[in-house]
């Protein structure tokens, strides 16, 4: 439809004020959010669902990738470490315990068995929850990032909509973590779309009397073809933006019916067969990412960069390491505005390793502490971060750790 219609401006209250405003809790809020919250800032999280952990407990993605560049070599450190022990603090699903990571195990183990780990998206996202409120981190749950005002080049105030109606959050700086750079859209910061969009997901948890409670993967990861197997599973030709309300209910209803229509012909052979879990959100993978300074790529590896915030590998494959700038966790528009999590700015190919969880605690965890440190992201001392980020346990460059 292209008919439009006027929206009255209107007085809106001032519902609060922080230094350091999150939107979205998934890995990478959670992971701004600690990070600025221990950089000395008052920091309000808001999450549109009811609970924290975004693709990674409501989206039903529950496998914490691997921290490690597959030959032996931790890589990610710092936040991200510390949500992978939080995951299974409570025991890890399906008795994959990284033994040979947690317990000092030789190099041999550890090439032969990746630093990653399978947990349960329930506890894992109350004990988030408990971790940030511990830190003072105010947590704001269903409300959603509707608007910003923008003032000379900083936002200025959020708006929110809640069950208490529309409010205005004042703000010194903020955090788009909502997996879809929302908050970068409607501050008019420049962003980008990914080019081939997402195949279909349909992920679920099912259980059965002789397996109990299992995750059931339906559909493939749209990896490169250097990658396939010759197994991946395409569920339907379609492939889906992220960003179009209608497009993405469809979708949603497409996984619906394929996830129930796999449990009820288990059920054919399997009484006992029962769907037990659907994902509250969407299963997108690469949607709109913020245009940062910089937009680093996958190749070439093992690139010393100068202002890197820490270290990532490939999930696919051994071997590569790569170091991220800051300069692709902000554009050039908006001043106060910095993001972390799966729409930081990469290219199409380098974000297909940078979406993952440890890559989003990654990068939460750096732009929360700059978030904390600053409003204008150009003009941060760069090495005062990366000193802060040190502190913290991240190791931000390959000879760090013998690479
Ligand atoms: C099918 C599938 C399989 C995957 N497999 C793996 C895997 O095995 N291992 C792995 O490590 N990664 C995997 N990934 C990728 C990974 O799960 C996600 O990319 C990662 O969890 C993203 O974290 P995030 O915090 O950046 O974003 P999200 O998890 O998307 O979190 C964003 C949060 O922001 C909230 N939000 C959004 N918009 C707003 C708004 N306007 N206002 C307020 N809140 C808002 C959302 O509710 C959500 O909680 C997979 C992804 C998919 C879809």
């Amino acid at each position: 439809m292209s008919e439009t219609i006027f929206e009255p401006g209107r007085e809106l209250p001032v519902s609060s004020e922080c230094d350091v405003l999150v939107c979205g809790g998934g890995v990478a809020g959670i992971a701004a959010a600690l990070s600025a919250a221990r950089n000395g800032a008052r920091v309000t999280l808001l999450e549109r669902e009811f609970m924290l952990g975004g693709l990674g407990t409501l989206g039903l993605v529950t496998i914490y990738l691997p921290l490690c560049d597959g030959k032996g070599h931790q890589v990610s450190f710092g936040i991200a470490e510390e949500l992978f022990r939080l995951s299974i603090e409570r025991g890890v699903v399906e008795g994959r315990y990284p033994k040979a990571w947690l317990e000092s195990g030789t190099l041999e183990e550890k090439i032969a068995n990746r630093f990653q780990v399978q947990y349960n998206p329930h506890i894992f996202a109350v004990d988030a929850e408990r971790v940030l409120l511990a830190e003072g981190v105010h947590i704001l749950y269903g409300t959603i990032a509707a608007q910003t005002v923008v003032e000379d080049g900083k936002i200025t105030a959020v708006i929110v909509e809640n069950k208490s109606g529309r409010s205005a959050i004042r703000v010194k700086s903020v955090v788009d973590a909502t997996g879809d750079a929302d908050v970068c859209a409607l501050s008019g910061a420049d962003c980008a779309v990914h080019g081939l969009g997402n195949v279909l997901a349909a992920w679920y948890y099912r259980y059965t009397k002789e397996k109990g409670v299992q995750l059931k993967m339906l559909g493939c990861s749209d990896i490169p073809e250097e990658y396939h197997t010759g197994k991946e599973q395409y569920l339907t030709d379609r492939r889906f933006g992220g960003i179009d309300a209608q497009e993405i209910s469809e979708m949603v209803q497409q996984a619906h019916q394929i996830s129930l229509a796999d449990a009820m012909k288990l059920r054919e052979t399997d009484p006992t067969a029962v769907p037990v879990i659907y994902p509250t959100i969407p299963q997108l993978r690469m949607t709109r990412r913020i245009a940062g300074i910089a937009t680093p790529d996958d190749k070439p590896t093992h690139v010393y960069v100068p202002d890197s915030i820490g270290m990532i590998g490939d999930w696919r494959k051994r071997g590569p390491v790569y170091e991220l700038p800051f300069a692709c966790l902000y554009g050039g528009k908006v001043k106060n505005l910095i993001t972390a999590g799966r729409c930081i700015s990469v290219t199409d190919s380098m974000w297909d390793i940078t979406r993952v969880i440890p890559v989003c605690a990654v990068t939460g965890e750096a732009a929360g502490a700059a978030a904390a440190m600053s409003d204008d992201f150009a003009s941060l001392n760069v090495a005062s971060l990366q000193e802060r980020l040190v502190r913290g346990g991240v190791k931000l460059h390959c000879a760090d750790v013998g690479l």
